[in-house]
Order: C-alpha cells, then sequence, then structure tokens
C-alpha cells in the first residue's frame, strides 16, 4: 500500500452495516470544518463510475456476480474514486473522509469465502488512509438499527453475515498500519470524543499547522 505524502489527510470510516460509520464521519466533517480545515467527505462504493453502478445492482441482488469478480469490480470502482476525487482533494491540501474504504473489500470478500491475502494483494496500489477507524458493534445490534432505519437489507446486511465480515475486521489492526478499532455500542457523542483524540494525537501532534 502506498503512503500518504500529499499535503491533506486520508481518513476512512469503516465496520458493519448499520455501525453508525455515516454518523461519525459527518461529525467529524463538521468539527474539521469549524477548525477551518477544507474537507471532502465521500464514499464507496461510488455511484460515479460504471464499476460502481454493476456493485450496487449486485448487492441489491438484482444481478449475481462470482465473489472474487465483485471484488474487482470493488478495486476497479476505487481505482476511479483514487484518481478523480481522493487524490485531487489531498493534493490540495484537504481532508478527505471516506465512508468505507479497502478495508470493506477485504472483510466482505473474505466473508464470502475470497483469499484475504489475495485482497489485500488487488488492493496493494492504492493509498493507505492516514488513520482508519473501525466502528465495532455486534452483528445483532447492527441489525437492529438497519431494522430500524427501514431501508431494504443488502446482501450483506444479515446477521449471520455480518458475523462473518466482524471476523475479518477484527483482525485487521494486524494486517494493516493505522487502523483503530473503535467501541461503537456507546452514545453517539462518546463515540466522536474518542475519535477527535485519536486525530489530535496522532495527526495534529505532528504536523506544524
Ligand atoms: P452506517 O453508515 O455504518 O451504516 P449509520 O451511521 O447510518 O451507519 O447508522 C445506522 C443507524 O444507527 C442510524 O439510524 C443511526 O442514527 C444509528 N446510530 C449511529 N450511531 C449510533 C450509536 N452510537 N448509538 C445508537 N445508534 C446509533
Amino acid at each position: 500500500m502506498i503512503k500518504n505524502t500529499l499535503p491533506g489527510k486520508f481518513i476512512a470510516f469503516e465496520g458493519l452495516d448499520g455501525s453508525g460509520q455515516s454518523t461519525q464521519a459527518s461529525l467529524l466533517r463538521d468539527f474539521l470544518l469549524k477548525q477551518g480545515y477544507q474537507v471532502v467527505i465521500t464514499k464507496e462504493p461510488t455511484k460515479d463510475s460504471e464499476a460502481g453502478r454493476k456493485i450496487r445492482q449486485i448487492l441489491d441482488e438484482k444481478t449475481q456476480e462470482d465473489p472474487a469478480e465483485l471484488q474487482k469490480l470493488f478495486a476497479k470502482d476505487r481505482e476511479e474514486h483514487l484518481k478523480n476525487t481522493i487524490i485531487p482533494a489531498l493534493e490540495q491540501g484537504k481532508f478527505v473522509i471516506s465512508d468505507r474504504y479497502f478495508f470493506s473489500s477485504f472483510c466482505f470478500g473474505a466473508s464470502d469465502g475470497v483469499d484475504l491475502d489475495w485482497l489485500i494483494k488487488l488492493n496493494d496500489n492504492f493509498l493507505l488512509p492516514d488513520l482508519s477507524f473501525i466502528l465495532k458493534v455486534a452483528p445483532r445490534v447492527c441489525v437492529e438499527r438497519i431494522d430500524k432505519r427501514g431501508t431494504a437489507k443488502t446482501l450483506f446486511e444479515k446477521e449471520e453475515k455480518l458475523t462473518k465480515v466482524w471476523e475479518a475486521y477484527r483482525i485487521m489492526p494486524e494486517k494493516i498500519e493505522n487502523v483503530f478499532i473503535i467501541e461503537g455500542e456507546r452514545s453517539i457523542e462518546a463515540i466522536h470524543e474518542e475519535i477527535k483524540n485519536i486525530i489530535n494525537e496522532k495527526i495534529f501532534k505532528n504536523s506544524p499547522s
């Protein structure tokens, strides 16, 4: 994976569906904006690429695809996401916050029986986030939250499935640098506080500005 040497900082949020990534990503964006930083918030899979549109069809179970082929589509979408959105913003010194990134490929892919090391290799030429936060929420709680939200469940949102996905998320800090697992069954504010503390420690303390 490629280290970020661009002026901006790249932060990824990850976790099971319903774990609170979107909530924490937007709270962090608001916090950074208040501090006077420019922030781009973004999401994978994107809606902008051909691959992204195919992925959406597969996740919504409108079409089927072999699990490894699905992960190749994710990698293609990610390549375009980096080229068109993430890297240009980092070059301009902005913070980029992505709601999901390659960890989702590793963990959802592995839960589907794709070899984890193969998945990591497939994503090896991509930028490593400066910090990645994985929100830890029990699969049952995630499913309850998703039910409350009332949106249709996608392929990966079933409890048994989520349990398998978590098995892979759990070991991400051993495999990839700068990954923090955050206890996500707490108040939204408590989680946000912990994330801010880590950013203060790891990003602001190490930079002169
Ligand atoms: P994700 O982006 O991970 O799918 P969301 O941020 O959309 O998750 O959150 C899923 C649901 O859970 C939303 O209804 C949200 O309001 C709720 N939620 C998020 N964080 C928490 C939390 N810490 N405690 C309780 N509910 C939460």
